[in-house]
C-alpha cells in the first residue's frame, strides 16, 4: 500500500476516538515526508535533532513537528526556533534550557513529561516521584515559554497483550493523579502519547491522545 493509503487507514481506526496521528517520519527522505503532507498528516516526529532541522525547512509551515527521542540539553538549541512539542522531557534541567532557547525565539514550546512503564531497562524516562519532583519545584513556576500539556511513554515491546495494555492503562494513571493534582484548571494539559505500530490500537483504547506511528506508514526503516 502507498503512504497515502496507509495514513487513510490508520486515521480510519481513529475516527471517533480522542487520538491523533503524529507521522513518524525519522530515516525517511524529505520526499515521502511530503508525500505523507499530501495526504494530510500535519504532525511529524523525528527522533534526531540534526535530521529534524534539516527536514524542516524543507515541508509547509504548517508542520507540527514532535521530537520524540531523548533531548540532550546542548541540543536544544537547534530546535527552539521551530519545534512545537517536545515529547521526550525527562529533567527539570531540560525544561529549564527549553525555556532559555524559547524566550530567545518569543515562542512557546509544549513538552510531555516522558514516562518509564515498559519492562525494559533500556528505555527512558520518569517514575512518579521524579516527574513529581520536577512538577513540585520552584523554577517551574517561573516558566513562561514552556508549557506543560501531557505525557508520553513506550510500552514493552510484547506480543502479550496484557502487558502492553497494563503499561497504557499505568500511564493514563499517572495522567489522571498528574492532572487532578497539578493541572485541575489548565486545559492545556491534555495529552497521553501513547501507541506506535504494533500497539496503538490498544493505546487509543486505552485513552491515547497522540498514536506514533512510522513503520506502519512506510514500512521498516531497514
Ligand atoms: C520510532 C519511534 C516510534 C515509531 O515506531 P514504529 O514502530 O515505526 O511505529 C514511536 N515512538 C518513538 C519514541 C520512536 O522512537
Amino acid at each position: 500500500m502507498s503512504i497515502a493509503e496507509n495514513i487513510a487507514a490508520i486515521e480510519q481506526t481513529l475516527t471517533g476516538t480522542a487520538a491523533r496521528l503524529v507521522v513518524v517520519t525519522k530515516t525517511h527522505p524529505v520526499e515521502r515526508l511530503r508525500e505523507a503532507y499530501a495526504a494530510g498528516a500535519r504532525i511529524f516526529g523525528e527522533n534526531r535533532v540534526q535530521e529534524m532541522a534539516a527536514k524542516q525547512p524543507e515541508l509547509p509551515a504548517d508542520v507540527e513537528w514532535h521530537q520524540i527521542g531523548q533531548l540532550q540539553t546542548n541540543k536544544v538549541k537547534y530546535l527552539a526556533a521551530f519545534v512545537h512539542t517536545v515529547q521526550s522531557v525527562d529533567s527539570l534541567r531540560l525544561l529549564l534550557e527549553m525555556e532559555k532557547h524559547a524566550a530567545k525565539h518569543q515562542r512557546v514550546i509544549n513538552g510531555l513529561l516522558q514516562f518509564h512503564i515498559a519492562q525494559e531497562e533500556t528505555k527512558t524516562g520518569l517514575s512518579l516521584p521524579e516527574a513529581e519532583e520536577i512538577l513540585n519545584s520552584e523554577e517551574l513556576k517561573n516558566l513562561r515559554h514552556v508549557r506543560l500539556t501531557g505525557v508520553m511513554g513506550i510500552a514493552t515491546h510484547s506480543p502479550d497483550e496484557a502487558v502492553v495494555r497494563g503499561e497504557f492503562r499505568q500511564l493514563r494513571q499517572y495522567f489522571e493523579h498528574l492532572k487532578g493534582r497539578y493541572f485541575a484548571q489548565d486545559e492545556s494539559f491534555r495529552e497521553i502519547s501513547m501507541g506506535m505500530s504494533a500497539d496503538y490500537p490498544l493505546a487509543v483504547a486505552e485513552g491515547s491522545t497522540l498514536v506514533r506511528v512510522g513503520s506502519a506508514i512506510f514500512g521498516s526503516r531497514g
